[in-house]
């Protein structure tokens, strides 16, 4: 099968979180498979072109109709760790993806509107006729609108969607204007709540429900968020469209890419580590001590790496760090907020600790760093409110790192309570908590870390454990093939 991907995101070029590693990681999995794969991303000024190999120019003049005039794009293409990818740099005054970051701009679903279109007129111009395009969460979401009411008139015909919903608290809400640039036009038609009118804003266009209504398949990154988001708060006001296409609705829990996470030959941790020689992690936690200065002693180190977002209960891991510091415990924080005042709020309480041996917050993004924590911990905590799927978890049991989570989401797909589960034993591989406030946090942590203390063979035990579990891109690959295949044929 031939499949290309259209992502925003793709690690670790051009990585936010979650989405990039997916299309990192589920491209090299379908490929293994025997599959064609290809992405076409945007060339952003900001991405990690030393994780590039071979870019050169592959078409030289695309010229994309965008309102009523067209855009000159040059599209290039290059090789990321093997994956074949494309990269879309437009030459206009709108300078859409020159500004130095990914995402944040006040005319955001203007860019992406541009980039899938990009991407559309790209594999229409090229001759490239796929048989699934997968898109993925609001930024690509109009490719799917846009190739049944244009492009499948331009030869597309063929070529089915599939799209991935990856945290629908952003959707991509825009006014009528996206519509004339695109050349969708008719306002009036794209307003109807069948098609793209928001549910709760009459004066709304959303790209995500647009998505729901016109792909082949829409999938969510875990069975447990796909229920969530159908049924609670957390679909966000998506709840009724999900209902109606409920059909061609389904969660595929996450991957894991195993090549790029793998403590026998991870590149950013100086001490590699599997399950029969586990007593080198050891080492990793005291590089990561001494790079960070702090105290070597006989502790437990409990970690939190991931955005500061309100989604991931950043009072919860404020209050782990405290919780930990009491239990005899240190804490270790990597993470950025896109939000000034969370940021704030994190660079106070770094400035407050800045002399505690026992802890340190380093707030940035720092993806080699990310490395040496998840090898380097002892326990990763993850309280997040809601977590589609959630990926340092599944990285935390593939360091040998004892995740602490709430159960929510992909969370509850993947961790199971050492003490509290109906599991079997040989499955259960972390602690598990349910309320949203300090005490449900304290009652896993201090588990855990007294576990550590009291019990450090068990502990060992309960970390090998997690170590074993599969949780690659072999699974999950094979249900997007299933899916791919069923709407192929339909
Ligand atoms: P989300 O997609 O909501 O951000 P996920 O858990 O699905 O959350 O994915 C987060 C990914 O981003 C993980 O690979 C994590 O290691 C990485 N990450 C998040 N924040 C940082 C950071 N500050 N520095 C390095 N890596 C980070």
């Amino acid at each position: 099968m031939y499949i290309v991907m259209v992502a925003s995101e793709c690690a670790p070029v051009a990585k936010v979180g979650g989405l990039g590693d997916v299309v990192f990681g589920l491209s090299r999995e379908l490929e293994i498979r025997g599959n064609a794969v290809e992405i076409i991303l945007p060339k952003y000024d900001c991405m990690r072109y030393d994780h590039i190999w071979g870019l050169t120019v592959s078409y030289r003049d695309l010229w994309v109709p965008w309102f009523n005039y067209r855009v000159h794009c040059t599209v290039y293409f290059g090789f990321v760790h093997g994956r074949k990818c494309y990269f879309i740099e437009p030459h206009s005054g709108d300078n859409f993806f020159n500004r130095g970051s990914y995402y944040g701009f006040p005319d955001e679903h203007m860019r992406f509107a541009f980039f899938s279109k990009a991407a559309l007129e790209f594999m229409t111009q090229a001759g490239k006729r796929p048989d699934v395009i997968h898109t993925h969460d609001w930024q690509t979401a109009l490719v799917p609108v846009m190739l049944y009411e244009i492009y499948q008139h331009a030869g597309m015909g063929n070529c089915r969607v599939c799209h991935t919903l990856h945290n629908v608290k952003h959707q991509g809400i825009a006014g009528e204007n996206v519509l004339w640039f695109t050349g969708l036009g008719r306002p009036p038609y794209y307003y109807d709540r069948r098609r793209m009118g928001d549910d709760f804003n009459p004066s709304a266009i959303n790209f995500t429900k647009g998505a729901i209504v016109y792909s082949n398949f829409i999938t969510t990154v875990s069975p447990t968020h796909a229920w969530e988001i159908r049924h609670t708060e957390w679909g966000y006001g998506l709840g009724h469209v999900l209902h109606v296409h409920q059909n061609k609705f389904g969660g595929i829990l996450n991957g894991l890419d195993y090549e790029m996470w793998n403590p026998e030959s991870d590149r950013a941790i100086p001490h590699h580590f599997n399950a029969e020689n586990f007593l080198e992690k050891r080492k990793n936690k005291a590089a990561l001590r001494q790079r960070l200065w702090m105290n070597d002693d006989e502790k437990p180190l409990v970690a939190y790496v991931g955005r500061l977002d309100m989604q991931k209960g950043v009072s919860l891991i404020r209050h782990a760090l405290f919780r930990s510091l009491q239990m005899n415990a240190q804490y270790v924080l990597l993470g950025a907020s896109p939000e000034r005042g969370i940021n704030a709020q994190f660079w106070q309480l770094k400035h407050e600790l800045n002399d505690n041996p026992d802890c340190h917050l380093e707030i940035g993004y720092d993806e080699e760093l990310a490395h040496l924590i998840y090898a380097a911990a002892d326990i990763l905590v993850v309280p997040s409110l809601f977590e589609p799927c959630g990926l340092t978890q599944m990285i935390a049991l593939r360091y040998g790192t004892v995740p602490v989570v709430r159960s929510v989401g992909g969370l509850a797909d993947t961790v199971f309570d050492t003490d509290h589960s109906d599991r079997p034993l040989h499955e259960r591989n972390g602690y598990v908590f349910y309320q949203s406030d300090n005490l449900a946090i304290e009652s896993a942590l201090d588990r855990a870390i007294s576990l550590w203390h009291g019990r450090p063979e068990a502990f060992r035990d309960l970390a090998l454990r997690g170590m074993r579990c599969d949780y690659s891109w072999n699974r999950p690959g094979a249900d997007y093939l299933n899916v791919y295949e069923l709407i192929r044929h339909k």
